[in-house]
């Protein structure tokens, strides 16, 4: 049992990535006051045709139109990531985070048996960039994978994003198939060669065995919003609304946030591998059920006021993991929050930096992955910020033995990587 990435992930090379700093979205904590003018965007005209007529909308389907709604939402025709964009996130920033994340997966199937078959599901996958990363380790390490069939799913609501990730991924050398009205609205194969499909919902995703990912995904899930104070930004409901039922009855803040469908897609996610194993992988900033107004919009790699100019905007909540654990619960066993310098430092950043650093001589290439390296490690910047939130089968962390999918039916391990320190069995 050696703790090493190098060995199999040695003839990787330096990836280009975005110059460093931008903002990341996890950086503010209440939304932002900064007065700003507020041009009647086809979204406000939108929201304000849709109250006259139908009065008062909460907060979470103010953000689920402003964000996602098919014909003017934020995210569906624009692509706002990077120094262009609106704000950045890890696997843009540099190559390692999502090389490890990789490892992870790879590290989840070894110990649970090698399955002969696993599908790889992306929720909100921005730009292809992370998958792109992972399905590179993979390649490197297809000695170890090669009896193994993988196919890669993705669950992207963004027409534009979506048409970036097949170029990403696919280069479309293969074309790709398209069908806007099925659920599965793309297909193609990857540039390694791996069948790759596009949907807009969870739910259309085949079941079986299958490790899923969700980096800066759960964050832009609306919330609804509870407040008990008299000052106020937005309009409190006169009366109990049916969202109540989402707040913990023993509930002490005054101010909280609350994401249904977070918890939606936990349940489904949670159903998924207990019924046919596997694994989630759940990356975001966030708080474990203490945090209270954290509602905050982005735009130009600045805070930006959430009323104003919507759907110009990004619109983002802190995920509260408190509320994913209770969703979970009974179903599949969870591992953390933990903070992303502890989950990297576990995984071997170090070394893997390191192999970086010894095989580039190109003097801005060396600073490139340096940065990279602080900016998602330092805890003043994204390193404490981040947490990383893992849902697996409940025999894994007992370890008994795997039978299902399972080539072997050997006791597996109880340790998982990045909870503690990676070791390959
Ligand atoms: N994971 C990427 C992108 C994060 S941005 C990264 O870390 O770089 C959020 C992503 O989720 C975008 O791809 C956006 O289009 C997608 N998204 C937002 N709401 C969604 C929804 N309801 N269903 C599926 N994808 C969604």
């Amino acid at each position: 049992m050696s703790v090493l990435l190098r060995s199999g992930l040695g003839p990787l090379c330096a990836v280009a990535r975005a110059a460093i700093p931008f903002i990341w979205r996890g950086k503010y904590f209440s939304s932002g006051n900064e007065p700003a003018e507020n041009p009647v965007t086809p979204m406000l005209r939108h929201l304000m045709y849709k109250i006259k007529s139908t009065g008062p909308i909460t907060v979470a389907e103010y953000m689920k139109e402003v964000l996602t709604n098919p014909a003017k939402g934020y995210y569906v025709y624009r692509d706002m990531l990077g120094e262009k964009g609106d704000f950045i996130t890890s696997p843009e920033i540099s190559q390692i985070f999502g090389e490890l994340l990789g490892i992870w997966f790879i590290s989840e199937w070894m110990a649970t048996g090698k399955s002969t078959a696993f599908q790889l599901v992306e929720l909100g996958p921005g730009r292809g960039t992370l998958v792109g990363d992972i399905l590179r380790v993979f390649t490197q390490l297809g000695s170890v994978l090669k009896n193994c069939d993988i196919s890669v799913h993705l669950v992207e609501v963004s027409q534009k994003l979506s048409e970036i990730q097949a170029l990403t991924l696919t280069k479309e050398k293969v074309p790709l198939e398209r069908n806007a009205g099925s659920p599965v609205y793309m297909k193609g194969v990857t540039k390694s060669g791996i069948p790759i499909s596009w949907y807009r919902d969870l739910h259309d995703v085949p079941k079986g065995y299958s490790f899923y990912l969700a980096h800066e995904f759960f964050d832009v899930l609306p919330v609804h919003k509870f407040q008990v104070s008299d000052k106020l930004r937005f309009v409190l409901a006169p009366s109990a609304t049916p969202a109540e039922a989402f707040i913990q009855h023993d509930e002490t803040r005054d101010h909280v946030e609350v994401c249904p469908d977070a918890g939606v897609i936990i349940e489904e996610l949670s159903q998924r591998i207990a019924l046919t194993g596997g694994a989630a992988l759940v990356a975001d900033y966030g708080h474990d059920g203490t945090k209270t107004d954290t509602f905050r919009g982005f735009c130009d790699h600045k805070l930006h006021d959430v009323l104003i100019a919507p759907g110009t905007a990004d619109l983002t909540a802190d995920v509260d993991f408190s509320y994913l654990r209770r969703m979970a619960q009974g179903k599949v066993a969870s591992l953390g929050p933990i903070k992303q310098h502890t989950f990297l430092k576990n995984m071997g950043i170090d070394v893997r930096l390191k192999v970086l650093l010894d095989k580039s001589n190109e003097p801005s290439v060396r600073q490139q992955l340096l940065q990279g390296y602080d900016m998602l490690m330092n805890p003043k910047k994204m390193g404490e910020r981040f947490n990383f939130f893992a849902l697996l089968p409940h025999q894994r962390l007992q370890g008994g033995r795997y039978q299902r999918n399972a080539r072997q039916s050997k006791p597996f391990a109880s340790v998982v990587a990045g909870f503690s320190e990676l070791a390959w069995q």
